[in-house]
């Protein structure tokens, strides 16, 4: 059989989103490998649902994440109207408990606009008028972001899985590439069930919880390591809807690990979460019990390299934060108590059952310190996307312009021949200009 001319491995958003966009731009053999049934089993699915506008990415340090964001809140709101998914738009308040978060606020503004927000989107809001706005809210001020938007990320992969297969590309589910080998040619993937490898002239990872394991298994990014933190959400009785009419994230304690504070949230089908908490784990989808099973969670930690984890390891403020998830995974208690420093009003009897659990796994690097960026890997007749962390949901259209335009820029898509397709909702040259803003 003919070699795949490129093999995108990962069917989650964000490999669903290349595998889209180069077909688009491409004529070719265009394969999505995805170990599950159906894509977006994984944490394209198990999210908090909201499409981030960048108003707290510090553009210095999550720029290409930022643009890529802010970009694709105007790419996925049309597409929801076109498709008749669920778009609804609730706001978010980022509420400051003390006056040094209420600083962090005000810094937020102008990320907002470094960022290409409207300064209409934002607006800063003192603690006396979100008495008034949020009543059961306690906090020294906000900042609201109009346009933060709940939405239903399964159902938007789905929807451009259709759109990428109308244009050719194959999806290959309940296949998981097992062993992968580049040669002079290519690469060879090994399929689980499957004697002959698939060959593909060119290999890009896109595959979330496990990307660190297929670049080192390709020799690529040794030098980094990750961690998984299972995040798990609790669903708040119906009746209690309105206690916040939006969705309520505190300033992170510690910006580095903005994962580990819960927020208040509203879903697209209108239920009330709280979560997520952040539990190390020891697998990309670990998502129950804690600590077992023990031996590959042991496995997990002492994995090469393994100074990256140690260096995190002596963080105190880590370390503690750590321990204060671990705790909110084995007691709902302890999770509405942090919910309870902005949301006082809230109950253990409201917090009525489990909500969907998803698990982060951010990379750590040669310092110890977790990444913020995604992480670009080129490898043999390959390129690996790492890190792809939140708000990789909202941003994968725009970033998946953005890596087929670089590694169009790179050379690597010379044995494609260029097949440009008409312009549906979203615009190649629109989105690829935005985004060179971001080089
Ligand atoms: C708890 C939580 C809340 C979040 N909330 C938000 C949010 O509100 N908004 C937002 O924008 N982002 C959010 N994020 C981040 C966002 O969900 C991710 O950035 C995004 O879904 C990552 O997409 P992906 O395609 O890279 O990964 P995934 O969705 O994990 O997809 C990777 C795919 O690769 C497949 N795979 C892995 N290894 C192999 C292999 N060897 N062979 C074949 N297939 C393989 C997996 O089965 C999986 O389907 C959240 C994440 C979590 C965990």
């Amino acid at each position: 059989m003919e070699p795949w001319d490129v093999a995108v491995v990962g069917g989650g958003i964000l490999g669903t989103s290349v595998a889209y966009w180069l077909a688009r731009r491409y004529d070719g053999r265009f394969a999505v490998i995805e170990k599950e049934t159906d894509v977006a089993q994984h944490a394209s699915r198990r999210n908090t649902g909201v499409v981030h506008r960048p108003f707290y990415l510090d553009p210095n340090k999550a720029r290409v994440f930022a643009h890529a964001a802010g970009i694709s809140y105007h790419l996925w709101k049309p597409y929801a109207a076109a498709k008749g998914l669920p778009w609804y738009q609730v706001g978010t308040y980022e509420v400051a408990l003390d006056d040094g978060q209420v600083d962090q606020l005000h810094a937020y503004v102008g990320y907002a606009a470094e960022n290409g927000m409207d300064p209409s989107e934002v607006e800063f809001v003192d603690g006396r008028e979100m008495a008034r706005r949020e009543p059961n809210v306690r906090c020294e001020g906000a900042l609201f972001s109009k346009t933060d938007t709940a939405v239903d990320y399964h159902a938007f992969t789905e929807a451009l899985k259709a759109d990428a297969e109308a244009l050719g590309v194959r999806f290959l589910t309940g296949a998981s590439a097992n062993a992968v080998h580049a040669n002079d040619s290519g690469v060879d993937i090994t399929l689980n069930g499957r004697k002959e490898p698939v060959r593909s002239r060119y290999l890009i990872g896109c595959a979330g919880g496990s990307a660190i394991d297929l670049a080192h298994a390709m020799g690529v990014g040794t030098e980094y390591t990750d961690m998984h933190f299972r995040g798990e959400y609790w669903t708040i009785n119906t009746r209690e809807a309105d206690l916040a009419r939006h969705n309520v994230y505190s300033v992170p304690r510690h910006t580095d690990l903005p994962f580990l504070d819960p927020h208040w949230v509203i879903r697209a089908n209108g239920l009330r979460e709280i979560g997520p908490n952040a539990v190390p784990v020891s697998g990309p989808w670990s998502y129950h019990g804690l600590f077992r099973p023990l031996v590959p969670w042991a496995a997990k930690f002492f994995e090469p390299p393994i100074y990256n984890k140690i260096r995190l390891m002596v963080d105190k403020d880590f370390l503690s934060l750590a321990v204060q998830e671990m705790w909110s995974s084995m007691s709902k208690a302890v999770m509405l108590q942090r919910v309870q420093r902005f949301l006082p009003a809230l109950k253990l009897e409201h917090l009525v059952s489990p909500g969907t659990a998803g698990i982060r796994t951010p990379v750590i690097n040669r310092h110890g310190g977790i990444v913020k960026e995604a992480i670009e890997a080129p490898g043999p007749h390959s390129y690996h996307i790492l890190n792809y962390n939140s708000p990789g949901a909202t941003g994968s259209p725009a970033f998946a312009v953005y890596l087929v335009d670089r590694l169009a820029k790179r050379g690597d898509l010379d044995h494609l021949k260029p097949g440009p397709k008409p312009n549906g909702l979203w615009s190649w040259d629109t989105i690829a200009n935005a985004m060179e803003l971001t080089g």
